[in-house]
């Protein structure tokens, strides 16, 4: 077993981490206060290549391995959940499914302009009705005279409504008991797209309602076979859970490092808070924590990168990393005292931020029956 990253993983973990803290770390609190999506931020990723990293370089991505992808995401999330679930979102769920399912045409149509960052895409799963049962959809599409005419809407769809959005693949029935994929791009007429939803968290994100109404498409924006659908979400959803999972990782490193050095700044009773063994024990404990979800996220990262199964370890990481940042954040925000409260202490967004880690792409109980089953139970 060889536990050490390749000096590549190291390179980009420095690369993303000093971009992160000298780019984003000065502006994310008044991002998240205004609710402003980070058009500048995310340019500047799209130059650095970070846009779209596990694409191939020969449709503009950057050719980069899963783990790689889960570095960057990690590295982003310590210091700001809104850029992290931006580019994770682009890429696991708005760029991949062109990737995993398109036909060469469709790649080379959508894929440069994504892989990129010049572009972004969605992917529209849930449903008003249809959220951990995603296969309950009901947005139907019919097709008709050479195209697919869609009705029905979505919800909580991360990256559709931004000056960049491109496309938004959704599920949609397409016959009775026979769910696909459609592309539909931005500006087609019957699309409609909503205000940004108001967050709790994830605030400088951009989360919409989709409406679909007599929404034509030409017949060629089916991806994938017809009928394919339920099969591809699915596993769009196992590689974006790794994403997810690195989000959980990166908020609670980005945590416990703004406890370790409060802490150590912070003095009562005549010292430093850190001296007291109680902070001093709930800190290991972080620590630990950190570590154990960290290995399960590589491993599943790695497991995919060697084209083996990773479903389940990707639902373990994911699930364990998003319980692992709530207990994190929650005693990272106690050593910061009343300061944490405040909205200038970066912990209390960060505290806003996590929770969503436990509902998208899988709740923490879709995540044990995913793992369940895999179990054989
Ligand atoms: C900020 C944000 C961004 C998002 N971005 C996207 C996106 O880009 N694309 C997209 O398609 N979706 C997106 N989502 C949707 C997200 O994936 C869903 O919210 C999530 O899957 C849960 O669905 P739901 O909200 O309808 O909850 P529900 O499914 O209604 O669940 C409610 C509760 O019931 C529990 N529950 C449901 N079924 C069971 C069961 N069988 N056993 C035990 N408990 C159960 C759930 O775990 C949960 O606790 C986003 C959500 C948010 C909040």
């Amino acid at each position: 077993m060889d536990f050490d990253l390749s000096d590549e993983h190291e390179l980009l973990r420095r690369t993303v981490r000093e971009f992160a803290e000298r780019r984003i770390a000065p502006v994310a609190e008044e991002l998240d206060h205004e609710h402003r999506f980070p058009y500048d931020i995310v340019a500047e990723l799209a130059e650095l290549g970070l846009m779209g990293i596990p694409i191939p370089e020969e449709y503009g991505g950057g050719g980069g391995d899963t783990l790689s992808y889960a570095i960057a995401i990690e590295e982003l999330t310590r210091i700001d959940s809104s850029v992290a679930i931006t580019v994770a979102a682009h890429t696991s769920l708005g760029t991949m499914p062109i990737l995993l399912f398109g036909t060469e045409e469709q790649k080379r149509e959508w894929l440069p302009d994504l892989a990129s960052g010049r572009r972004l895409a969605a992917f529209g799963l849930t449903e008003p009705g249809a959220g951990s049962d995603a296969g309950a959809t009901r947005t139907r599409a019919e097709l008709t005279d050479g195209q697919w005419v869609v009705n029905g809407s979505k919800i909580f769809i991360t990256n559709a409504g931004t000056d960049l959005s491109a496309c938004v693949t959704i599920t949609a029935r397409t016959g009775e008991g026979e769910i696909s994929n459609l592309i539909v791009p931005n500006g087609t007429p019957g699309y409609e797209i909503s205000a940004p939803m108001r967050k709790m968290g994830w605030r400088a994100s951009d989360t919409r309602e989709l409406s679909f109404r007599d929404c034509a498409v030409p017949e060629d924006n089916l991806l994938g076979e017809r009928g394919a659908g339920f099969r591809q979400f699915l596993e769009i959803l196992d590689g974006g859970r790794i994403s997810i999972a690195s989000m959980g990782l990166g908020l609670a490193q980005g945590a416990y490092d703004l406890a370790l050095a409060y802490a150590k700044e912070r003095e009562q009773f005549g010292q430093p808070i850190a001296r007291f063994q109680a902070i001093q024990f709930q800190l290991a404990d972080m620590a630990v924590e950190i570590e154990a979800g960290r290995n399960l996220v590589y491993k599943a990262a790695w497991l995919k990168d060697q084209e083996r199964p990773f479903a389940q370890e990707a639902a373990m990481a994911k699930l364990y990393t998003g319980e692992l940042s709530q207990r994190v954040v929650d005693r990272a925000l106690q050593i910061h005292g009343g300061y944490g409260y405040m909205d200038e202490y970066a912990i209390s967004r960060l505290y806003r931020d996590q929770k969503v880690l436990e509902i998208g792409e899988g709740t923490n109980e879709v995540q044990r029956m995913v793992i369940a089953r895999h179990l054989g139970l």
